[in-house]
């Protein structure tokens, strides 16, 4: 019966606004008396601001607080100060960005991706056989979840696990994310206008140019109006400190838009893009024919935008439910997926390993695009020797992510390596020259 409810719960709750956004972040902790369940409220608040100490959001909110405080500092002292019109206007657009740079990314931390209740079972008991269960969380994995290991749960429209709000960006925290990486771009370009102009004008006055010199007289007053403070050498220092900072974001977090509002209008995440490429790549495989249609692709990128976009703020559907192609029903993503694990142990895709990797997070011998392009996550690096052989699981156009194959004796031992490595470092094994060459060293043995 409890997790008859569990699984109602959300559907309930999305009437109700933001109750859903609460009352998924405590998953199954119904049925409890009001002084636990009281008790757990406390507790699950002090669990969610612990999310802030870790070096991802300290990062991000020190970026946000020193491009902010620069910002409005610069303009009411030097460039624009509060008493025009056009000062104030500044002023007030300063601190609208914050604001709401802030309001989406506290949002995208604290109501979470939404995790499926622990202990999930779906609500046909039938339609069990078409899902994977996880055992951590003891339950079947809803169609589109996933579990993450950093947050020991599975995870609702998992895309990824993002360091910077140190939660997964998923179901329910997906428009604020979107939001947060379009908004921070704008509110830096914003604050690097204002630095650049703060800069140009105090120095403007203060700069000689000679033929072969060019001199800055940081004593000479300006001539238009006399600032509160003079534009001393340290602010100067910050300014340009927090040009950089404010032009690195933009292009940082700017790509990170642009990735994710490819996600959105496709209503497919990185993870299920790669599900896709595996699922191409089986049915190549084994010519059975067959014609995989990813199921959540409403047709239209108006419709998926509206999928996650919503004027309440708390998307479309209840997260375990989702609305499909005509031609797909609710578990054509996850029986492909069950497809893709029962062939994994018939057919290996294999790696060999064909250039030695140390295992440097940025590796600068593999070429720029692979340094560029390194996943943003906490995951661990693998380094590679060559002639070694890898399995891998995922991956990007440069990196992909797998397990390194282990003699028998580490393998009885537990031991597993996984992580991630350059896609330039290995080649794939040819299925055929694979198992020949395993056949091969059995015959020699
Ligand atoms: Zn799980
Ligand atoms: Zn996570």
């Amino acid at each position: 019966m409890g997790k008859r409810q569990s699984l109602e719960e959300p559907c309930q709750a999305k009437e109700q606004g933001s109750q859903l956004q609460w009352k998924n972040k405590q998953g199954s902790s119904e049925g409890d008396g009001g002084t636990t369940s009281l008790m757990r409220k406390g507790f699950e608040n002090l669990h969610e601001v612990k999310r802030l100490c870790h070096w991802g959001p300290m990062i991000a909110l020190s970026v946000i607080a020193i491009c902010s405080t620069v910002a409005v500092l610069d303009s009411i002292i030097w460039y624009w100060p509060l008493d025009t019109t056009g000062g104030s206007v500044n002023f007030i657009m300063l601190i609208n960005w914050t604001v709401l740079i802030l309001y989406n990314y506290f949002n995208a931390m604290f109501v979470g991706p939404g995790y499926i209740p622990l202990g999930w079972k779906p609500e046909n008991s039938q339609d069990s056989v078409y899902l994977q269960f996880c055992r951590v969380c003891q339950g079947y994995k809803s169609p589109r979840s996933h579990h993450c290991r950093k947050c020991n749960r599975c995870v609702m429209k998992m895309d990824h696990h993002c360091p910077w709000i140190n939660n997964c960006c998923g179901h329910l925290n997906h428009a604020y994310f979107t939001s947060f990486l379009l908004l921070a771009p704008l509110g830096c370009v914003h604050a690097a206008f204002i630095f650049t102009m703060t800069m140009y004008t105090q120095l403007y006055d203060r700069i000689s140019f000679g033929w072969s010199s060019v001199k800055i007289d940081m004593s000479a007053l300006k001539r238009t109006h006399s600032p509160i403070m003079p534009f001393s050498v340290p602010a100067f220092a910050a300014t340009l400190f927090a040009l950089g900072l404010a032009l690195g974001t933009t292009i940082a977090v700017g790509m990170l838009f642009c990735i994710q509002m490819k996600v959105i209008v496709r209503n497919k995440t990185s993870i299920e893009a790669w599900i896709e490429e595996k699922a191409r790549d089986r049915i190549q495989y084994y010519q059975t024919g067959e014609e995989f249609i990813f199921p959540y692709d409403l047709g239209s990128r108006w419709e998926n935008f509206k999928q996650v976009f919503t004027w309440s703020g708390v998307p479309e559907g209840d997260g375990v439910e989702w609305p499909v192609h005509e031609k797909c029903h609710q578990h054509t993503l996850t029986i492909e997926q069950l497809k893709q694990k029962a062939d994994k142990r018939v057919r290996s895709i294999q790696y060999r390993v064909v250039e030695d990797y140390n295992g440097a997070c940025c590796p600068i011998s593999k070429g720029l695009r692979t340094f560029l392009r390194t996943p943003c996550t906490e995951e661990p690096r693998i380094s590679l020797t060559r002639g070694e052989v890898l399995f891998a699981t995922r991956g990007t156009k440069w990196w992909m992510y797998g397990d390194k194959v282990l003699s028998e004796e580490q393998a009885k031992a537990g031991d597993r390596m996984r992580g991630w490595f350059p896609r330039k470092c290995v080649e794939k094994c040819l299925y055929d020259t694979a198992n020949n060459s395993t056949s091969e060293e059995k015959k020699e043995n």
